[in-house]
This record gives structure tokens, sequence and C-alpha cells, in this order.
């Protein structure tokens, strides 16, 4: 988040040279896509992915959509079997999204994947966001640019009244195309469809030469979106705690005594981008009872209680 004016900047190779380097220095830009306007970050950088949340006042770290320039870049990331190379070949630059096993080398922030181990990752075939990603040469996290909630931005001028304050830089390519949302298949088992999209279930089956599984069936459930709601430390979680009990590992929040901490300065920001860093450490130590420090209910603090209700309701 920000105060700083908005720079606009064109399609040409001046304007996207300084949309890259304002990437590379972890500020957020919105550039448009074949779908709608996104709102990028550089995937590997925890303050910057915290940034998109916080501008878009979104209430829930659901994973976000990883776009990258190309097949070779999209390798380094994730791991692909045949289902995967197939479709990639056949819809890729394209409104395709594929969600594939995180490699553990990729160095993408854990904000972005909420936890989990896997990605979800697609190169875009609009020839700005392909200029812009091919200029910065990374991973560019990018949700829709528009205020959570409200209609998905097709121009430029969408972006600017529903994030003007709130962005650093946009680059405007004019209306994009339909607005229809990526079509998102996962490849980590079974084909499986979680979001219908922009590319027709039928021509992926057709590419695939088998149907595609539907995140209803039994034994795939998991709707798009609520996967992010399975990653949740093992131990038990008690919300709230001043300090800790006897038994309990204390994660806190601002200038109190714990083993971890989210930020000892209060930064909801700062909190944000460790969320999920730390319920991974406290697994890799074999918490079993957890106890965690209030956090103040506004801002990105409404998506972190968000996430810490989740993980502190009771699973089998
Ligand atoms: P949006 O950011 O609005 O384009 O939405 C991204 C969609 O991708 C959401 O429905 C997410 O739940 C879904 N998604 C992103 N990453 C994953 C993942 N690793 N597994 C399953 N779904 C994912
Ligand atoms: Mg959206």
């Amino acid at each position: 988040m920000t105060n700083a004016p908005l720079s606009i900047v064109q399609p040409d190779p001046a304007g996207l040279a300084v949309a890259a380097d304002m990437l590379r220095a972890g500020q957020l830009v919105a550039f448009p896509t074949e779908t709608v306007y996104g709102l990028g970050a550089d995937a590997r950088d925890d303050t910057a992915v915290a940034g998109i949340y916080a501008a878009k006042g979104r209430p829930s770290f659901n994973p976000l959509i990883v776009h990258l320039a190309n097949l070779a870049m999209a390798e380094t990331l994730c791991d692909f079997n045949d289902d995967a190379h197939r479709l990639a070949g056949a819809f890729w630059p394209g409104a395709l999204t594929l969600v594939l096993p995180l490699r553990p080398d990729a160095r993408i922030s854990k904000l972005v994947t909420a936890g989990l181990d896997t990605l979800a990752i697609r190169v875009p075939d609009h020839p700005v966001a392909q200029a812009l990603l091919a200029a910065f040469g990374g991973p560019v996290a990018a949700p829709s640019a528009n205020p959570s909630g409200r209609v998905s931005p097709t121009t430029a001028t969408h972006v600017a009244d529903g994030l003007g304050r709130k962005i650093n830089g946009l680059v405007d390519g004019g209306p994009c195309g339909v607005g229809l949302e990526s079509t998102i298949i996962s490849c980590v088992d079974t084909p499986t469809l979680l979001r219908a999209g922009g590319i027709p279930a039928e021509a992926i089956e057709a590419c695939l030469g088998r149907p595609l599984a539907t995140s209803a069936d039994p034994e795939t459930p998991v709707a798009p979106g609520q996967l992010a709601s399975h990653y949740a430390p093992k131990g038990t979680m008690r919300l709230n705690a001043q300090t800790a009990g006897p038994d309990e590992v204390m994660l806190g929040f601002g200038p109190v005594d714990a083993l971890l901490n989210l930020s000892p300065s209060g930064d909801l920001t700062e909190a944000a981008a460790r969320l999920f860093d730390c319920l991974h450490q406290l697994d890799a130590i074999n918490a079993t009872h957890i106890a965690v420090s209030p956090i103040p209910n506004h801002g990105l603090g409404v998506a972190i209680n968000d996430r810490l209700q989740r993980a502190a309701t009771p699973r089998d």
C-alpha cells in the first residue's frame, strides 16, 4: 500500500522499463492481460505480495496466480508432468492457469501460495503483459486489479478509479479483451477443472484425450479458493492470547515475549508477509500447542485473522 502518486506509463520500451524497475523495487504495478487488468508484484518479495492484499482490501489470503514470460521460466518454478506439458504446449500463451507442484528451489513467497506446496501459473497472451514480464524477467503475482468485491477492471481508467491511490504504477494498454478469467486446471494428479474460464473445458479435454475431473468429484473434494483453507499448522492454536501457557509456544505480534513473532513492531504488512513462514516454522519445530497474540482487526489484520481463525478451527 502506498500514498505516492500513481505513475501511469505507456506500453512502449521506455514505459515498460520504468514499470519493470518498479516491480524490482517491490512496488505494485497494474498491467493489462487478455483477461482483465492484473495487479502485479514480484512473487518472490513477501512485502510486495502483502501489498497486493492491502491495496485490494482482500479479507482472506487465497493463493495468487503467478504470471511468467514463457514456459522455460515456468519450468524453473514447478514440476511439469506429461499432461502439464501437453496443455502448456497447446494453450500458452493464453488464458489457461495450471496448478502444479512447487519446486523446492522456486523461492516464491509463501504468501503467494498461501502456504501450499502447489503453485498456480500462467503465461499470458497479451502483448503488453508479455513485454512487461520479459522486461522484468521474473515471476509476477497478479490477481485482478480491483478493490476486493468490486467488478473486475478491463480498462486503465477502471484501475485508476478503483486503486489509484493504493498502487505505484499502471501500464495503460487500452481496453483488454473479454474480461473472462483464466480457466484453472490442476495437474498435480488427475487433470482437474478448478475454475471454468476463457478456455472451454471441451478444448482442454480434446487436447488431453480424456475427460477432466471436476473439483466436485468425491476423490478431489477441493474447490478453487478452498484449498488454501486446508493449510494450517499441525498444532492446536489458541487465539487472542496475552501470554503462552506452560505447554504452549507463543506466536507473537507486537512487543511481547514470544518464540516467534509476526512483527515485533506491530506492523500489519510485516505480519502478513511473515504469516505463512511462521506457520511452517511452527510445524518445523513440532509445536503442538500454539498461543497467538491478538491481531488488530483492520487493514491486513482482517485477512490475517481470517487465516488464524481457520487454522484454529478443530480439524479431523
Ligand atoms: P484470482 O487471483 O482472482 O485470479 O484467483 C486465483 C484463483 O486461483 C483462486 O480461485 C485461487 O484459489 C486459485 N489458486 C491459486 N493457486 C492455487 C493453488 N495452488 N491451488 C488451487 N487453487 C489455486
Ligand atoms: Mg478478482
